[in-house]
């Protein structure tokens, strides 16, 4: 392992009460992770160290072009006080996938993976174990070269800190409204919406404000060429079933490949459930309410796990979507992905990622 220093906390925060509402992202740990690159240089000084602020030039890359890229994933803890990640690889590969599209150097996956889990070591009892929450984790690579030049940055700062979190949406597992947007777009095909950039949500503000203002949590986005087309929801991947089809828009360029998307469609095709990952337009979405074909619509990502849509609202007609219910399938994949995510149930699969058993393994 490349060499990692840890330098310890020796004035630690109070923890916060587990059983007051930890909120989401709002309190961070005694620790971090950091890790700096410089042309030339490559990756270096990978170090632990006490949660701080950090300074820089006002004409730094990342203020400026926004030259930035970021992950989010979850540590939970087990029965047996072991901590638990849920394919964590997945995220650094993605980290690196969005480090390609946005020039910046990538990572070596496997040590980022490493330092993690010794970070996590440090502020195990920083995870929280009441149902529902976890300890949010949040890894980016900013550019921090001084410069107002518009060119890649030639040295990166990546950090990564933690977070204690309840569940992430206000009213817990309570079915959730979209307004389905027909004029704005949060990506077009060839544009940044397959990477997790640092740009991108701060376009989406304004369209979620809307959607507040017509009485909707979340904005549903159509496809930015003829605003026809299911492309995603804030930061949820989408599924609608009907007529007992699970089906998923496919990643043609322009949505965020999700892992609990993608852990949604590999578990539901392994039971037996028919997933089609295809263009679906709204208008077959509403032919099917109308019809009542259309069982349930429901959003998938790390932070909320699995949220049921129970209504939408299209052109200023609102359609409500089965009973306005949690659905079946919906229930499904959150009992069986959280099941693991705890390491309740079994995990057929190897989804499952425990760091204490690791830890232990490589002494
Ligand atoms: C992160 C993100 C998702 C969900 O991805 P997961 O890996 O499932 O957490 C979906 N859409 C957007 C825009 C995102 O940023």
């Amino acid at each position: 392992m490349q060499n990692l220093k840890i330098i310890l906390n020796t004035n630690l925060k109070k923890k916060p009460d587990a059983t007051t509402k930890l909120g989401f992202g709002k309190k961070f740990t005694d620790h971090m992770f950091t890790m700096i690159y410089k042309e030339g240089k490559g990756w270096h000084n990978a170090q632990i160290q006490p949660y701080s602020h950090i300074a820089f030039d006002p004409a730094t890359t990342i203020f400026h072009y926004a030259q930035g890229i970021f992950e989010g994933l979850k540590a939970y803890k087990n029965e047996k006080d072991e901590i638990l990640l849920f394919r964590p690889e997945e995220n650094f590969k993605r980290l690196n996938a969005s480090a390609r599209r946005m020039c910046i150097p990538e990572i070596d996956e496997k040590f980022a993976l490493q330092a993690l889990s010794k970070l996590l070591e440090i502020e195990k009892d920083w995870i929280p174990t009441a149902e529902g929450t976890s300890l949010y984790i949040r890894p980016s690579i900013i550019a921090t070269n001084v410069a107002l030049g518009v060119h890649p940055s030639i040295e990166y700062l990546f950090f990564i800190i933690l977070s204690p979190v309840g569940s992430y949406y206000k009213k817990g597992l309570a079915p959730i409204k979209l307004l389905v947007e027909d004029f704005y777009v949060r990506a077009a095909v060839g544009g940044t919406g397959a990477v997790k950039c640092i740009g991108n949500y701060g376009a989406s503000l304004k369209v979620a404000e809307n959607a507040i203002q017509h009485g909707c949590d979340q904005v549903l986005w159509l496809d930015a060429n003829e605003h026809k087309y299911l492309e995603e929801v804030g930061s949820m991947n989408i599924f609608v079933v009907i007529d007992d089809t699970v089906i998923t828009p496919a990643l043609t360029g322009s949505i965020l490949p999700g892992i609990t998307r993608k852990s949604c469609i590999e578990l539901l095709r392994a039971s037996g459930y028919r997933v089609e990952e295809r263009d679906i337009s709204i208008e077959e979405v509403i032919d099917a309410q109308e019809t009542g074909s259309l069982t349930e619509m429901f959003g998938s990502g790390t932070a909320a796990v699995v949220s049921p849509v129970g209504s939408f609202q299209y052109k200023y007609k609102e359609y409500t979507i089965g009973n306005g219910c949690m659905g079946q399938v919906a229930q499904f994949l959150y009992s069986v992905l959280t099941g693991m995510q705890y390491g309740k149930i079994e995990d057929k699969f190897n989804w499952s990622y425990n760091v204490t058993k690791k830890a232990k393994q490589e002494i």
